[in-house]
């Protein structure tokens, strides 16, 4: 019986993965251009760090998690997201300490969740996140949803919607959570299991219910914006400002939380309004999480950061019937006739290479005719072919795909004349 991939994973094969390559060349391009630097985390971590990191009360932590035991015995866990683990660093690694603050961080890499497959939705995916820990200036937030917004447009997506909320200072959160429960409480009973056990645990919880979304005390819900204290309006406000100033046009959405004790502040995501796009239409969701790396065991630091995946973004592209300008083509095809000839283009092939053109030859024995395809297929701009009688005299026949121009090149001089070219 032969074995087939795992459920909710994918093989990204050539052809495909020229796509994935664009995409995360763009976004290290912008990590730089916004001065933002790679970090490198594990795989996997301590359990414990996403049940605290990312919240005992997430679906993340309650359903989702590949947790296993290792063979010493520890509870291990394939990390679900990245910013529990960044944070851990940096308490870790005191990078509290460094004399550029703040620190900003991005990561890319493969994130695990054990989720129901569809459109969209996988258990291996790949997520590009940043984090910028140290400041409390509400520029920040605005540069983090830019270099986000950026990203998608640079790729040459048009139908977003950033949607903003604020959840507010803890002052402001504490007053909320309380109008929530008095609200939810006398009919709690109407809902779902899960949004009984948020009613206590996490009440913001509830309003992120995929399930009892359409229940009437929904839509009445107090809303956060009204429990927002001076200092969290004003810094909501000045968030939003500094997006103006950038151009970039957003929706307030009330209902839009991040469940997070320690999250705080600005919430936001990023929307695909592509017809077609299907039920799952968020690219990027992010914001604010003061409270983190006290819970992860460190100093209290300011943070804000976003995470998208590639896969949704690719959806995107497609949604939007964006193509990217993906190139294939080599320099240079070595066709040869003959074993001396086949021989001699070992050593020729070795040294085009060496000097940065791209270069194929045939391994498979064949025909001139043949080796010309191959040429083709590969999008050779030049071909030089190669027979025992150009080998006698020293020569090889070179050949500019594009114009069709044909030369004899001294077999000396010919590296050198790619060489001149690639000047
Ligand atoms: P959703 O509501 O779609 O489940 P989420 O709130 O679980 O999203 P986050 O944890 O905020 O998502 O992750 C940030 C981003 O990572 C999402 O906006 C999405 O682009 C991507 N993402 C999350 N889960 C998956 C998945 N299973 N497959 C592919 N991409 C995912
Ligand atoms: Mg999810």
């Amino acid at each position: 019986m032969s074995i087939n991939i795992p459920r909710g994973t994918q093989d990204i094969l050539p052809g495909e993965v020229e796509t994935w390559q664009l995409i995360e060349d763009a976004a290290k391009r912008l990590c730089r251009l916004y001065q933002y630097q790679e970090i490198r985390t594990p795989i996997f971590e301590h359990t414990e760090l996403f049940s605290r990191g990312v919240g005992d009360s997430t679906d993340i932590v309650q359903k989702e998690m590949y947790t296993f035991e290792d063979r010493g015995g520890r509870s291990i866990t394939l990390r679900p997201e990245g910013t529990a683990a960044v944070v851990r660093a940096f308490v870790e690694k005191k990078m509290f300490g460094n004399p550029d603050q703040p620190v900003k961080l991005y990561y890319m890499g493969p994130m695990f969740r054990y989720e129901r497959p569809q459109a969209g939705r996988f258990r291996q995916f790949v997520q590009f996140g940043v984090e910028a820990l140290g400041s409390n200036d509400p520029a920040i937030d605005a540069e983090v949803i830019s270099l986000a917004m950026n990203l998608y447009g640079e790729l040459g997506l048009k139908k977003l919607k950033l949607v903003l909320n604020s959840l507010g200072d803890p002052e402001s959160r504490k007053a909320h959570r309380d109008a929530l429960v008095s609200h939810f409480k006398p009919r709690i009973g109407e809902f779902c299991g899960d949004c009984q056990n948020r009613l206590e645990k996490n009440p913001l919880r509830i309003l992120d219910c995929k399930k009892d979304r359409d229940h009437e005390l929904m839509k009445t819900a107090p809303s956060i914006i009204e429990y927002l204290n001076e200092g969290s309006r004003d810094y909501f406000e000045k968030v939003k400002e500094y997006l103006g100033q950038l151009g970039i046009s957003f929706e307030v959405d009330p209902k839009l939380v991040r469940g997070l004790d320690y999250y705080n502040h600005t919430a936001f995501e990023i929307m695909s309004d592509a017809e077609g796009f299907g039920a799952i239409t968020t690219l990027c969701g992010g914001g604010r999480y003061n409270g983190l790396a006290e819970e992860i065991g460190g100093p209290e630091t300011p943070g804000i950061g976003f995470a998208m995946s590639i896969e949704r973004f690719i959806a995107a592209l497609e949604a939007e019937k964006v193509s990217l300008p993906v190139e294939k083509k080599i320099d240079c095809y070595l066709v040869s006739l003959g074993d001396r000839a086949k021989d001699y283009t070992v050593g020729l092939l070795q040294e085009l290479r060496k000097l940065g053109v791209s270069a194929e030859r045939d391994y498979l024995g064949r025909k001139l005719k043949a080796q010309f395809k191959a040429a083709d297929r590969l999008n050779a701009r030049f071909v030089a072919v190669l027979g025992e009688d150009e080998l006698d005299k020293g020569v090889i026949n070179l050949k500019n795909m594009e114009t069709g121009d044909q030369e004899e090149v001294e077999l000396a001089s010919f590296v050198e004349k790619f060489r001149e070219q690639q000047g």
